[in-house]
């Protein structure tokens, strides 16, 4: 039959650092207003996915469609034209400069300083995320860091934010706040990839999980239908030593 084609579609995507492979033919599909959970432990391959979806490393084999047409993701400014924003585990951020500097550098250089003010107190109040636009970055919290990264992302207005392991510097109030912004971007119809080990939180706020072990898909799941030892093993594996 006529289906929509998801938001996102990835297919046999590979990363080879020499003859190591960290994305290993890796399927996906996003749902539009989907919020889906990348999983898995240290070193499975998440950080590396999410850097080829925006751009920031070239896969070595495989293909990413959105909206069912083949793209090249050849930089990260490429990704934010076609939709794709991405808050990254470790930011990148001048101390000395202010949260509206900081977001000018990745519009256009012609935007003027006072409308980029503008617009960041206006999408940092729509969201829940507050920021003063002209405060230094060297005096703010790392989850006010955050949120300079979520909102400069947003004013490219995306139909995908990836956001890498967020909560992992967040205090659990934060990440409540956090939790409400991401459930206001999927009723927008927008979709989120969130990568994080928490299983706790994936269950409570993701609709799909894919889970990564070792570069390759082990499993993809709702994981409200899951119970966590059951992530869990899809994460760790089943190789259980035989007692
Ligand atoms: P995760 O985000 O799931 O913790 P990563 O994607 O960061 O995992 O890393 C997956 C694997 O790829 C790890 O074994 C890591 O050491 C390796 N790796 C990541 N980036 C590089 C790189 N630039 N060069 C070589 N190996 C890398
Ligand atoms: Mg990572």
């Amino acid at each position: 039959g006529v289906e929509a084609s998801p938001l996102l579609s990835v297919r046999g995507l590979t990363k080879l650092f020499g003859s190591f492979a960290a994305c290993d033919t890796i399927d996906l599909d996003i749902g539009h207003g989907e919020i889906h959970a990348l999983l898995g432990e240290n070193g499975a391959g998440k950080s590396t996915l999410v850097k080829m979806l925006f751009g920031v490393l070239q896969p070595s084999s495989g293909t990413v469609s959105l909206e069912g047409k083949p793209v090249v993701i050849p930089s990260p400014g490429e990704a934010r034209r076609l939709g794709i924003g991405m808050v990254f585990q470790h930011f990148s951020l001048f101390e000395a400069l202010t949260v509206a500097e900081n977001i000018a550098l990745s519009l256009d250089p012609r935007t003027p300083l006072a409308k980029i003010a503008e617009e960041t107190a206006s999408v940092s109040r729509a969201y829940g995320l507050p920021l003063d636009p002209s405060a230094h970055v060297a005096d703010l919290s790392v989850g006010e860091r955050q949120r300079i990264e979520i909102v400069r992302a947003l004013l490219q207005n995306p139909k995908l934010i990836i956001l890498d392991e967020p909560t992992s510097v967040l205090t659990p109030q934060e990440a409540e706040r956090l939790f409400e912004t991401l459930m206001r971007l999927k009723a927008e119809g927008r979709s989120v990839l969130y990568i994080s080990h928490r299983l706790e939180e994936v269950q409570r706020i993701c609709d799909r999980a894919t889970v990564l072990r070792h570069g390759k898909v082990t499993g993809a799941c709702d994981p409200r239908q899951e119970t966590p030892a059951s992530l869990a093993r899809m994460m760790v594996g089943t190789e259980v030593a035989e007692v």
